[in-house]
């Protein structure tokens, strides 16, 4: 099964109804969505000459083209490999060599972003569509391809997680997947009718453009923000205008859009679900949300080996039922969805009893097959059938997971993963650097922000400026840290390990 498919079906079943707005201006009919989808899909074979299994690269900010894109590729047999729109050309480079791209679409706002990361690339460079370009509108009037059958386990989507080693790594998402991670969201995340919208504030690269499969099952409309991003202003006035809106959103963004203090009666109308998840929530912030937004809030706990599906918080268990539970069900992140198992095991991998804390497993349908090109890397992460995610739980008597601790100590930043590791190895490049420690501090709008702790070489000296300038010449502006903190030797417990906690206590 073709995940394209379920865009042939609403537009067979629809083929009038708006499946795709800008704002509120409407862009494409169902029928004409599709219908540009299999065009573009009969350029990338007939002019790039692409066989299925080729992977092509999205560098775009969210917008309509986007959704075109993902269907046309898919419809081709082709794999889509969306690329977060805010990293550095170094990593951007990492991605288009390790996927081995052969084909990259980039929106005029990336398209510095795109050149410098050719630059980096070791590989073959693949060549560059600029969206909007001639080339682009070329593709978009080409005979139209006939749908390639896809086996459900060949591969859709590349989805770029970063790696505790620094390197991001591409877990292989298959249509079998897609379709799962679909049919999940339908039975327990939300359900949707054709009258309804998926907003997209969030990046298409994630969960956002993941969330826009149910809804086109659903013969739901897409709308994409005209600034392309998260603007509470712009949403607030999105939610006024279309009706039964639900979004995706980090932590961090609903409680930004709560501190703007736009949501009101009229955004409410048009306001049906918010599926918030993808890093921790406090439970202060959950009850504050319960109050601006009602009983219109889903978690949801996932990765990108299994995204978005891991567990569910329904709607239904932020109720405050008046049994005293309420802040430790806010403080879950709910249970396993129908379609994955999922056990808190011990180093051993077998199952702990209610209450004691291990590893997250979970295995079914919406897992990962496994890391593109990276075959210790997968091992290391499927092992007897179970994805091991690296987060740290426990289950209680009712099934509800709580999540301890992120083993892999990454930092979540304005819903974003920073990995220390990443950070730590370009600060030590600096020659005056001996040992660094990266991690996350509490910050009110974003979540966490980034600290490093350093301890320099006797003798040695070194300016915070030029300590910046080396993280902005090797990774995205946002993991740059926002202060360093000099220590004579960093604390250690007495295996010669950083003591991470004790520089967080530190650092306040
Ligand atoms: P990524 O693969 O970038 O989507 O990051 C996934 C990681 O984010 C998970 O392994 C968790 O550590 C964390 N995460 C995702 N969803 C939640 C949630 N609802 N609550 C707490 N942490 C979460």
């Amino acid at each position: 099964m073709n995940i394209a498919s379920l865009l042939g079906r609403a537009a067979r079943l629809t083929p009038n109804r708006i499946a795709v707005f800008e704002g509120t201006a409407p862009v494409w009919s169902y029928a004409e969505w599709a219908t540009l989808a299999a065009r573009l899909a009969g350029g990338l074979v007939e002019s790039h000459n692409l066989r299925p299994g080729d992977r092509v690269a999205l560098v775009m900010r969210n917008g309509p083209d986007y959704l075109a894109l993902l269907f046309a590729c898919w419809r081709a047999g082709l794999i889509c490999v969306p690329v977060n729109a805010k990293l550095h050309a170094r990593e951007v480079a990492h991605i288009l060599d390790d996927s081995g791209a052969a084909l990259v679409f980039a929106t005029a706002d990336l398209a510095g972003t795109v050149s410098e990361a050719l630059g980096f690339m070791l590989g073959r460079q693949p060549p560059v569509v600029a969206i909007g370009s001639q080339d682009h509108r070329a593709l978009m009037q080409s005979e139209e391809a006939a749908e390639r059958d896809a086996a459900a386990g060949d591969p859709a989507w590349l989805f770029y997680t970063s790696g505790t080693t620094g390197r991001s790594k591409g877990a292989v998402l298959s249509h079998r997947n897609l379709l799962a991670m679909t049919l999940g969201y339908l039975a327990e995340v939300d359900a949707v009718s054709p009258e309804d919208c998926i907003l997209h504030p969030a990046p298409l690269s994630h969960g956002s453009g993941l969330y826009a499969l149910p809804h086109v099952a659903g013969m739901a409309a897409q709308v994409v923000p005209e600034s392309g991003r998260f603007d509470p202003a712009e949403l607030a006035s999105l939610l006024r205008s279309h009706r039964g809106c639900a979004f995706f959103a980090a932590p961090t963004i609903v409680t930004r859009l709560m501190n703007a203090g736009v949501i009101g009666d009229a955004e409410l109308a048009g306001l049906k679900t918010i599926i918030y998840g993808g890093g921790p929530m406090y439970v202060e912030d959950s009850r504050r949300a319960l109050e601006v937004f009602g009983q219109r809030l889903v978690q949801i706990y996932g990765q990108g080996e299994s995204p978005m599906t891991i567990t569910v918080l329904p709607r239904g268990l932020h109720e405050d039922t008046g049994d005293g539970r309420l802040d430790h069900r806010l403080g879950s992140v709910g249970y396993a969805q129908a379609i994955v198992s999922l056990r808190v095991a011990g180093s051993d991998g077998a199952p702990l009893p209610a209450g004691e804390v291990g590893e997250v497993l979970v295995r079914g349908d919406s897992v990962m097959s496994g890391y593109w090109n990276n075959p210790e890397a997968t091992a290391a992460a499927l092992r007897d059938g179970w994805l091991h995610t690296g987060d740290l739980g426990s289950l209680d008597a009712h099934g509800l997971l709580t999540l301890k601790d992120r083993s892999k100590d990454v930092i979540i930043s304005g819903g974003v993963n920073i990995y220390p590791r990443e950070v730590e190895e370009v600060l030590l490049l600096h020659p005056a650097v001996a040992e660094v420690a990266v991690f996350g501090r509490r910050h009110p709008d974003w979540g966490e922000e980034v600290v490093a702790a350093l301890s320099l070489h006797e003798g040695a000296s070194v300016a915070t400026a030029a300590l910046d300038a080396l993280c902005e010449a090797h990774i995205a502006r946002f993991k740059k840290p926002k202060q360093y903190l000099f220590f004579d030797a960093l604390p250690k417990n007495s295996y010669g390990k950083i003591l991470k906690t004790e520089l967080r206590r530190q650092a306040g």
